[in-house]
């Protein structure tokens, strides 16, 4: 017989965590089942040290995607309350209500131990009218800086109050996900386990196996976007009047030539760059610590240029997929250039990266960036950077560091309605496996709305 219980949630990310937290908080006596395929937060150790092992060596599970804490355990922590990016969930609960829950999580983390945090707000400020003198959009939001450090403490501390009250399966990825008369049946290894409801939360990394449920249940999906481009990596000082005020800005730009969207994302003053693996393959991103023994003496952040597809093309991720392995196959990782090399028309070499005024944080290989980025995408980021020069005199220097590629994977949208549901009773899809948020704060707010529907059913 296999074991039963109220809940079954899949996957341990803050789409996981909330839902489990919330329903422990309405309902202390349902019982629920937490399934992840990586390891315990105090397990999860990616072996790169920058000394013996300098690159991604591809262990299974991922220990920077996988595990208690999902992919933003040992992220930046920087939960931004809004809708203007981060995700659509509003379009499915409301604006009003999406900000709601954002800030309830937010309350959840900072009695968590994140007291003492900041939180930023770009709203009303001088920044935002200097961005715009110089055709440039500043997107409103309040930034709670939690840094990788506090938000291992949070993470830890509700683990901590849910242990003894959630049943953790660790190392147990979820193969199959089947409807039965009573709820569903899912598959782990050679068991079975059985739930009334359902709660799939298996965030990017978990984005290919998605697929598969939904093709098998026939859930209808769709897959348009995927944003591509590079890490950039500057002195602190250039960004410093920005970050020292809004910690992170996301600005967005149209390109004169093309359109397109290009947009600033993930911004981390005195952070470091970091290789990050989706199913294999190698791409950047960037994080930073509240610490600051852990500090560097540079800023990065991305330069997305978003790329929407349409009929009768439906891969968007392929094509995303597609750009990042053509640098693995030339860099064998990361290619880094400087901003210098790439407008002139040379790649980069040790010795040139050596000289520049800035010393890298992450050891990618030189290369050249023009043989990998599509010329659009490379167009709209040049265009960027030299308008970014504007507000932060320095960007366009010849030593800025240019990391690629950069890919933000959108998982397929996946059809659910208000309360997070599939067309299957009790059956929902949260986080960003369900294609509907892309960050911490809209990951956690989906968990903790899907948590009081299933709460407010069985109190029924
Ligand atoms: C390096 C990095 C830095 C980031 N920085 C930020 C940031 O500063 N701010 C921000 O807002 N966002 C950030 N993000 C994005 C953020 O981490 C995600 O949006 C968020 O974690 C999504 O939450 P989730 O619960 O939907 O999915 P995830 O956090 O991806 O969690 C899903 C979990 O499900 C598990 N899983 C997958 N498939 C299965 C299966 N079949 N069976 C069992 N378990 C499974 C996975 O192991 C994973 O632990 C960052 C991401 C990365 C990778």
């Amino acid at each position: 017989m296999a074991e039963r219980a109220d809940v079954l949630i899949i996957g341990a990310g803050p789409g996981g965590i909330f839902s489990a937290y919330e329903l422990v908080k309405l309902n202390p006596k349902l019982k629920i089942s937490v399934f992840e395929s990586g390891n315990p937060l105090e397990k999860r150790k990616c072996p790169i040290d920058g000394v013996k092992v300098k690159s991604c060596v591809g262990c299974k599970p991922c220990s920077i995607m996988n595990g208690f804490g999902g992919a933003g355990a040992f992220s930046d922590g920087k939960y931004n309350i809004t809708n203007q990016f981060g995700g659509t969930l509003f379009e499915y609960i409301g604006k009003k209500k999406a900000i709601e829950l954002m800030e309830y999580v937010d309350d959840i983390n900072m009695s968590h131990g994140g007291e003492g945090t900041k939180l930023y707000s770009t709203a009303n400020t001088e920044i935002k009218k200097l961005c715009l003198q110089n055709d440039l959009h500043l997107l409103d939001a309040s930034v709670r800086h939690l840094g990788t450090d506090i938000n291992y403490v949070v993470l830890e501390n509700i683990f901590n109050e849910l242990k003894d009250k959630v049943d953790f399966h660790f190392l147990s990825p979820v193969e199959k996900v089947e409807k039965t008369e009573g709820g569903y049946k899912i598959k782990v290894g050679d068991d079975y386990y059985e739930g009334t409801c359902c709660i799939i939360s298996a965030g990017r990394s978990g984005s290919k196996w998605m697929e598969t449920v939904c093709r098998d249940m026939d859930i209808p999906t769709k897959s348009n976007r995927v944003d591509i481009g590079v890490r950039v990596e500057l002195p602190f000082e250039v960004f410093s009047h920005l970050t020292d005020e809004l910690y992170e800005s996301k600005i967005v730009y149209r390109t004169a030539k093309y359109g397109d969207l290009v947009r600033t994302f993930c911004m981390n003053p005195k952070g470091a760059v970091v290789n990050e693996n989706t199913n294999g393959i190698v791409t950047v991103n960037g994080h930073s610590y509240e610490d600051p023994e852990k500090q560097t003496e540079n800023t990065n952040f991305a330069l997305l240029v978003a790329k929407h597809f349409s009929e009768p093309f439906k891969d968007s991720n392929g094509y995303g997929e597609s750009i990042a392995k053509l640098s693995n196959m030339l860099g064998g990782g990361v290619i880094v250039q400087r901003f210098g090399d790439l407008i002139t028309g040379h790649r980069s070499t040790q010795s040139r990266i050596d000289e520049a005024f800035i010393t890298p944080t992450l050891a990618a290989t030189p290369g050249d960036l023009s043989l990998v980025m599509p010329k659009r995408i490379l167009d709209g980021i040049i265009e960027m950077i030299y308008k970014l020069d504007k507000i932060a005199p320095g960007t366009a220097n010849d030593d800025t560091l240019l990391y690629g590629v950069e890919v933000k994977f959108y998982n397929m949208e996946v059809t659910i309605d208000e309360n997070l549901e599939t067309p299957y009773k009790n059956l929902f899809i949260i986080g960003d496996c369900s294609g509907i948020t892309h960050s911490l704060s809209h990951a956690s707010a989906s968990g903790v709305h899907v948590a009081r529907y299933i709460a407010g059913n069985y109190s029924k």
